[in-house]
């Protein structure tokens, strides 16, 4: 479902170019949950951004539902990351002035889902991760594992056909981590495609597959944590 063929990055950084992807090549199924680990700087967030269609390649080719996405214009492209991407980060991104619902129901507002029907899915939502006594409350007067659930919440709210996650529990304490993990897990034996980054083993436990990365390559696709 997301196939990368020899996906090469680099960056200039000052009066240095940094090879951050040097040839990369992975394919992630339907229904996986894949973990990337590797060390800082060894091209984790870039790769995520070039699946989530934020950054393209300088050179190789990456199928998202097996298309081209070097191929689309803007429009299709962007319209291919809605209906297929969902991400979620590090410092959950939400909006400060908007409520749980408000943040959750956002992507759909260039849409044409109607504002009546994107509150109702964001509140399905909102209860789904959790979070059904905090829909009406601001990023301000959550805690950083209900923000997350926010942010899950919204990454879900277009239905995407991929889960793409950050080191979604970098800012967490260990407890919220292992149960924000839950959530993901649970999502995943629904159905849902996950692909997250993390430099824990504890947290990459969680997934069905981890792929290792060093120096802007995969080292091991089907890596084996030590127990
Ligand atoms: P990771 O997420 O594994 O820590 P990154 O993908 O963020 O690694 O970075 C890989 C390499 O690319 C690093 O050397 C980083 O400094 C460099 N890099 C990433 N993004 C940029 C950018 N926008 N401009 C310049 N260099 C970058
Ligand atoms: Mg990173």
């Amino acid at each position: 479902m997301l196939e990368l063929k020899n996906i090469t990055k680099s960056f200039i950084n000052g009066s240095e170019q940094v090879h951050a992807l040097q040839g990369v090549s992975l394919t992630v199924s339907k229904n996986e949950f894949v973990a990337f680990m590797g060390s800082s700087g060894s091209g984790k967030s870039t790769l995520m951004n070039i699946m989530g269609c934020l950054d393209t390649p300088n050179s190789g080719q990456y199928l998202l539902d097996n298309q081209d996405v070097a191929k689309l214009d803007d429009d299709t492209l962007s319209a291919i990351r809605n209906k297929h991407i969902g991400f979620i980060f590090q410092t959950f991104h939400l909006l400060p002035k908007l409520d749980a619902i408000g943040n959750v129901r956002l992507p759909l507002r260039y849409t044409d889902v109607s504002d009546e029907e994107a509150t109702e899915r964001a509140i399905a939502l909102l209860q789904k991760v959790g979070l059904g006594h905090r829909m009406q409350h601001k990023p301000f007067e959550m805690s950083g594992g209900q923000r997350q659930r926010v942010a899950i919440a919204r990454a879900l709210i277009n239905r995407p056909t991929v889960i793409l996650a950050d080191e979604p529990t970098g800012n967490l304490d260990s407890k919220t981590s292992v149960e924000i993990m839950a959530l993901l897990k649970d999502l995943h034996q629904q159905g849902q495609t996950i692909v997250m980054v993390t430099h824990e083993d504890d947290i990459a436990e969680h997934a069905e597959r981890v792929v290792m990365m060093r120096d802007g390559q995969i080292l091991d696709e089907n890596y084996a944590l030590a127990k």
